[in-house]
């Protein structure tokens, strides 16, 4: 037959032209064109947005692969009734990154233990992941260990420009870092390299004013907070620990729970406000 195509050959260009999803699903789409008649260039754009849609895909799928997120901790299994201080609406603002990652602006959510801060701080990174920003998680004790060891390898400013594809660095734990663990003027290396570039997301369990533990002099304290909340925006999650409060609600309702508790409504509930293991 005349237009019948060698693919095998179609096979080795799509190879060479580094497009792996056409190559799967090329000859599906084109006898379905075939078998309903579509006009050409419909099956052009149908490949092209296949091909686009995968190559978004796998890109997502590596950063997360990178991004060392929190596993399971999500926006959807999150309660926002817990903390009336933080609304959805201005978390799926802060997913979008436009208004903030571009210009290297902060997030700071402090609070007491339990809070949800980890969580939260996650799932925003997630959801910003998901629009195709770079994120990574790190507890702030392993990132600082890890540019000691460059600095003491004379390659701290590598290792931090290093840190300059991800589009967000969140440091866990920020107040856990102490400065008896020696030189932690390593972050404060790392807050002035990104500051107005790129963005930083810290949870801490302190307020700044007990930041005085963390670097190794109070005019060093003082210049990193001053760059941190320069641009930035503060979450104060003043709330009893989730844990606790869950734990406590789980007791009073007990053996006795009264039989509308298991209403669908209320089972859906009960699943999303049990929190995960850690
Ligand atoms: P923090 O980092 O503030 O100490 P975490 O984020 O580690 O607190 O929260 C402790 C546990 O409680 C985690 O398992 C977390 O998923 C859960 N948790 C905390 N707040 C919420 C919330 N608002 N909704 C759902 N789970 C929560
Ligand atoms: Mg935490």
């Amino acid at each position: 037959m005349s237009d019948a195509i060698d693919s095998t050959r179609l096979t080795l260009l799509l190879n060479e032209l580094r497009l792996p999803a056409l190559k799967q699903i090329w000859s599906s789409f084109a006898e379905r064109s075939d078998k309903e008649g579509w006009p050409a260039a419909r099956l052009i754009m149908a490949l092209a947005e296949h091909e686009l849609a995968e190559r978004d895909r796998r890109r997502i799928e590596r950063h997360l692969g990178k991004a060392r997120l929190l596993p399971g901790k999500t926006l959807e299994n999150f309660d926002f009734d817990a903390v009336p201080m933080v609304s959805k609406a201005q978390v799926a603002a802060l997913c979008a990154g436009d208004g903030w990652l571009r210009h290297g602006a902060n997030l700071i959510l402090m609070g007491p233990p339990g809070g949800g801060k980890s969580h939260l701080s996650s799932a925003i990174g997630l959801g910003l992941l998901e629009k195709g920003w770079r994120v990574l998680f790190a507890r702030t004790s392993d990132l600082v260990q890890r540019l000691q060891v460059a600095r003491r390898e004379l390659a701290l400013e590598a290792a931090i420009s290093r840190l300059d594809r991800f589009d967000l660095v969140i440091l866990d734990d920020f107040a856990y870092v102490t400065k008896d663990q020696a030189e932690t003027s390593v972050l404060f290396e790392l807050i002035s390299a990104r500051y107005e570039r790129r963005s930083l997301l810290i949870t801490a369990n302190q307020p700044f004013g007990e930041w005085g533990k963390v670097f190794p002099d109070p005019a060093m304290t003082l210049a990193a907070v001053d760059r941190l909340v320069h641009h930035s925006t503060i979450f104060e999650l003043n709330v009893e620990s989730y844990r606790r409060r869950t734990a406590l609600q789980r007791k009073q309702e007990g053996p006795g729970r009264p039989a509308s508790f298991a209403t669908p409504r209320n089972v859906s509930r009960t699943r999303r406000d049990k929190p995960a293991a850690e």
